[in-house]
């Protein structure tokens, strides 16, 4: 069974590979299916995001779809920068200019007021008008400067909570143990699992 992971980044076709494991389903991405056209995340919340993209691309496929949306909330900034994550601070800036204005907006917040927590949605449509809904976080908080290489995003500035080490210094597979796309897609496998032995029968 194929299954559609809704991105054109292959980066993170590989995390979902990472934590889906088994050989079964294969996964694809929107490029190795021939949809160059991206449908608009015009939702408020990372839900209705990513059931407007697995509904859409699942519909245009005719596969079995997942698609998610996720981002950072910061409480001191009730929410932000939330579904906007990707595009805080305006669209053609660099991961470290955003980590530096998100920085700026704290800088009087003091340490106790700075918790934050990494969400990701995930919506998968089975193609025949089903739908499954399933939520990861990874609390933490926002530390006073960027630290570590690895990860992308916000993970410089995010310090894991009861870790004291900040996302970026982790290595990809502690990441995935612990980060809020594997613990929405946990939640997932399951259903996923099930997708495949239907298919399969
Ligand atoms: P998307 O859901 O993959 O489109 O992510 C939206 C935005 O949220 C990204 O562009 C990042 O700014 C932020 N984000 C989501 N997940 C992570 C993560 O694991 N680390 C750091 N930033 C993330």
């Amino acid at each position: 069974m194929k299954l559609l992971i809704a991105t054109h980044n292959r980066e993170k076709l590989r995390e979902y590979r990472e934590l889906l494991g088994a050989r079964e389903p294969e996964l694809v991405t929107l490029d190795d299916v021939g949809i160059a056209r991206d449908v608009e995340e015009t939702g408020a919340t990372f839900l209705e995001n990513a059931r407007i993209k697995a509904d859409a691309y699942a519909a245009m496929s005719g596969l079995p779809t997942l698609a998610d949306d996720s981002g950072l909330e910061v409480d001191a900034l009730g929410g932000e920068p939330g579904v906007y994550s990707k595009r805080y601070a305006g669209d053609a800036k660099t991961d470290a200019e955003r980590n530096e204005f998100l920085l700026d907006k704290l800088r009087n917040v003091p340490q106790e007021k700075r918790t934050a927590r990494f969400r990701c949605v995930i919506v998968l449509n089975d193609a025949r008008g089903n739908s499954w809904t399933t939520e990861g976080v990874c609390k933490g908080e926002i530390g006073f400067e960027p630290r570590g290489t690895n990860g992308f995003g916000y993970d410089p500035v995010f310090v894991v909570a009861d870790r004291g080490l900040h996302l970026a210094e982790l290595s990809s597979q502690e990441k995935n143990q612990i980060s809020h796309r594997a613990n929405a897609l946990r939640t997932a496998r399951p259903i996923i699992q099930q997708l495949v032995k239907e298919h399969d029968k």
